[in-house]
């Protein structure tokens, strides 16, 4: 097999692609939507039939790669860290159910929140619900851990859960891959027990998986994703997933040879890690993300031996880095070596020239104008730029789906007008069901669609409700009355503010569906058009 040059994203889509997949199930989320992208565009996956579009949301995406492992296939899950917190259901179900077909979880965490609404660490998740983590620190053992892992997941019968960050994520590295494998063959569970969740039978399943928690500390202990880099002196470094990479970094520029002792594989090799510690006086905690594994090491009254992110001796938030680590091993240049270099010019977030959401904000900014006060609820996407100058126009942005449920709520308390926006990929990932609440409780809500036909924020990958909103609307039981589309266009601009100042005023559930196309997704049509049409 050919070298090739990936992101740790696509080493892990082109890793499942040889390790037999049936099926690839995502909701596009940073820094996990390459995954999924390389797989789309893969020919051999095409070749093979593997499916690769994208779901609704994280959740809908879970169950129904549970469905193909239960048919007896390998699958492969992708999301942020976020987007776990909507799977949570499924994925801790899942540890009680087991798999049939390997299914491996990859869970994208965004330490430094560099596109994302919180810093959570993903490893927690795999803690609570007993499940096995794996945590590469490069691209070719990013490589390994999943094809691994899909055979450790059927080896088990549990999901194994994949643990990366943004910057192994995006970054690039040589990748040798191995011979491919072909899929499994159409086989599915006949154990009913496993399957049906009823009290009776999960109860006997909780207590298998807990049984099997010694079996997967056994396998943490031989691990070849755990190691140890033999060195000198009393005190040590305990570094996990890519931070190791970090590590290794600083200790052979400023040549040092302190020991390291490397996890990449949960549960804790708790003898290994044992050993390992007895040895030093002194014992650097090294984890990106959260202090998962320093709080449990340092133990509840605190371990002087053990430092980290805890006793301040790196950051408690944010990424980790070469620079941040050298600090804190004492390497003296550390500071100089942060220094960003002047070629990297500093980009403010800004709404593209032409969005339709600027359009959108402008109207809705000058209607608010009639009203002693503006609030208007937010969602997650590109449009929540216009929090920033020059819209200011929105006061809440927490998460997938919440525009529309805080609005609601809002509206409850005497709120009046509520207004929230939230754009299509984003209504149909999770704001349907805030929208049939509010329907229910006849809620007096507007409801602003910023209908772009595509999920913007994460590249322009296809919206779930493409020209069917009305239809899901009207379906979900807003009266067709207030149900209007508008097309946020400044030759309209007179037109579109009365109908939402029409729609404000009513005092039920409206929506209002402003309809234009993305301008980046529209020409990069446009540019692949032109590239299919013989000159
Ligand atoms: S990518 Fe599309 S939706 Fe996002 S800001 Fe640019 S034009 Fe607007």
């Amino acid at each position: 097999m050919n070298p090739q040059l990936l992101l740790g994203a696509e080493a892990i889509a082109l890793a499942a692609i040889d390790a037999g997949i049936s099926g690839v199930y995502a909701y596009p989320g940073t820094p996990s939507t390459e995954i999924t992208e390389f797989i789309q565009q893969s020919d051999v996956a095409r070749q093979k039939g593997i499916h690769s579009a994208w779901a609704t949301n994280e959740k809908t995406a879970y169950e129904a790669a549970l469905g193909m492992s239960y048919a007896g296939k390998r699958t492969l899950i992708c999301m942020k860290h976020v987007g776990l917190n909507v799977a949570a259901d499924a994925f801790i179900n899942s540890a009680i159910t087991g798999v049939h077909g390997g299914m491996v979880v990859v869970v994208a965490d965004d330490p430094s929140m560099h596109s994302s609404q919180n810093e959570q660490d993903t490893r927690v998740y795999g803690k609570f619900a007993f499940l096995p983590v794996i945590e590469p620190s490069e691209q070719q053992e990013t490589y390994d851990a999943v094809r691994y892992a899909f055979d450790f997941s059927e080896e088990m019968q549990l999901p194994v859960l994949l643990r990366i960050t943004t910057r192994l994520s995006h970054a690039r590295s040589i990748v040798l891959p191995k011979a491919p494998r072909d899929e499994n063959p159409f086989n599915p569970s006949t154990d009913k027990r496993k399957w049906i969740l009823l009290p009776v039978n999960a109860r006997v399943n909780y207590a298998k998986l807990l049984d099997k928690q010694k079996q997967l500390t056994a396998v943490s202990e031989s691990s070849f994703l755990n190691k140890e880099i033999a060195g000198t002196g009393k005190k040590a470094v305990i570094a996990f997933g890519i931070a190791f990479s970090y590590v290794m970094e600083v200790r052979e520029s400023a040549q040092l040879d302190f020991p390291v002792l490397k996890i990449s594989h949960y549960p804790l090799p708790d003898k290994t890690i044992r050993a390992f510690t007895e040895h030093y006086d002194d014992i650097l905690i090294v984890e990106e993300g959260y202090p998962v594994y320093e709080e449990l090491l340092k133990g509840y009254f605190g371990n002087s031996k053990f430092h980290g992110r805890l006793d301040g001796t790196l950051p408690r938030t944010g990424e980790l880095s070469p620079d941040i680590l050298a600090k804190a091993l004492g390497v003296e240049d550390g500071e100089a070596r942060q220094a960003i270099p002047s070629v990297v010019a500093g980009r403010p977030p800004m709404l593209c020239q032409g969005c339709s959401h600027r359009d959108v904000f402008e109207e809705l900014n000058t209607v608010f104008e009639a009203y002693p006060e503006k609030h208007l609820f937010s969602d997650i996407g590109c449009y929540t730029l216009g929090a920033l100058p020059p819209f200011s126009a929105i006061n809440t942005c927490v998460d997938m789906g919440a525009s529309v449920t805080m609005a609601k709520g809002a509206a409850d308390a005497g709120l009046h007008p509520a207004v929230a926006v939230i754009g299509d990929s984003t209504f149909t990932h999770s704001g349907m069901t805030g929208l049939l609440d509010a329907v229910n409780d006849r809620s007096p809500v507007t409801i602003i669609i910023s209908d772009n036909s595509t999920t913007a924020m994460t590249g322009g990958q296809n919206s779930a409700g493409t020209g069917r909103l009305f239809d899901i609307c009207k379906g979900i039981g807003v009266e067709e009355a207030h149900i209007r589309t508008i097309i946020p266009l400044k030759k309209n601009s007179e037109e579109n503010k009365a109908i939402l100042k029409e729609e404000m005023e009513y005092k039920g559930v409206s929506v209002i569906i402003a309809q234009r196309e993305c301008v980046q997704t529209a020409s990069r049509k446009r540019r692949e058009k032109a590239k299919e049409t013989p000159a």
